[in-house]
């Protein structure tokens, strides 16, 4: 019943909505696109620019919605006008749930121009809000699980001060496995760490899956089974290797080691990548297992513990790579 029921409430939203409007845009007019109509299979369309829809010319459905428009919302009348004028707007992201492309209408009891709405006007109003906040929110679950997932997201980038490229680049593999239905039966923060660190290192940032994990509060060893998932169901290959050095800098950074000691490590680090002892180990820990070995070698005081922490590991990988590294120094 639902499934019927949707089109028929668009075909009425529509024919009262175009009953009002006299079509004198070019664009409104009729003609042939390559959309063709779900419910018809007619490929007789209307392009409504103002409203940003493909309408279906034969039964009224919506086909397309939410269309950026790419003309100009304005009129210059001098070329000087035209030349001081420039798109104005929020840019659309992918990471809000409808790319803040749909319509808002605000609470006021003014219009544009400041003068109180009548009450008659007013009640029109309050209908129009009614309806444009349940077409925006609770109209389906795809849409209700990306506005919590993005919601996650933003809090993410918070915490972890990611840029914007970052949270774009997630946005938009976690479109991809909500479309690809990857995420039926698992959990929304789960998938978000996982495309959140699947961005980062794309982007070659440095942020750990445990990192990120911690960030969202949720596991990480269920982060990283989604992570495999994501890379194996969206084709996610050849991701740039994320070099020690970048993990040197950092974990140098932390614990507030000298410049001397850093600088040792540096030129210890080219030589440990090298060795075949260092292949296929984890680049953070070896990073910091060589900081380590570093600061010893230059009699710099430094704990395992507190060496550890900085450098986001634990205790035993430190030791382990320690022992690595001093196999190549021997
Ligand atoms: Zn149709």
């Amino acid at each position: 019943m639902l499934f019927i029921g949707i089109p028929i409430f668009h075909v009425f939203m529509l024919s009262s909505n175009y009953a009002q409007r006299d079509y004198q845009n070019e664009e409104e007019a009729e003609h042939n696109s390559d959309v063709e109509c779900s419910l018809c299979n007619s490929t007789l369309t209307i392009f409504d620019a103002e409203a940003g829809e493909i309408v279906c010319s034969n039964c009224g459905v919506v086909i397309q919605d939410n269309i950026e428009s790419l003309e100009k919302e304005w009129r210059a009348y001098t070329a000087e006008a035209l030349r001081g004028k420039e798109r104005s707007g929020m840019p659309t992201s992918l990471a809000i749930h409808d790319r803040g492309l749909s319509t808002y209408i605000s609470d006021s009891h003014v219009d544009a121009a400041g003068a109180i709405i009548s009450p008659e006007q007013m009640s029109k109003i309050r209908r129009l809000q009614k309806w444009n906040k349940i077409s925006n929110f609770n109209s389906r679950a795809y849409t209700r699980n990306l506005k919590n997932a993005f919601a996650l997201l933003s809090r993410i980038k918070d915490k972890l001060s990611l840029t914007d490229a970052v949270t774009e680049k997630a946005a938009y593999y976690y479109r991809k496995a909500l479309t690809k239905k990857l995420i039926k039966g698992r959990s929304i923060e789960a998938m978000i760490v996982a495309c959140i660190y699947a961005a980062c290192r794309e982007l070659s940032i440095l942020r750990t899956l445990e990192e990120i994990a911690k960030a969202a509060n949720t596991d990480k060893v269920f982060a990283g089974k989604c992570y495999r998932l994501l890379l194996r169901h969206l084709k996610i290959q050849n991701l740039p290797l994320v070099d020690c050095g970048n993990y040197l800098s950092r974990t140098a950074n932390n614990a507030n080691v000298s410049e001397k000691s850093y600088r040792k490590a540096l030129e210890m680090l080219s030589m440990v990548k090298k060795d075949p002892i260092s292949f296929g180990k984890d680049p953070n820990a070896l990073a910091v297992a060589v900081l380590y070995a570093a600061c010893i070698r230059e009699g710099e005081k430094v704990s395992q513990g507190g060496m550890a922490l900085a450098g986001n590991t634990s205790v035993v990988s430190l030791r382990k790579r320690f022992a690595d590294v001093i196999k190549i120094f021997s």
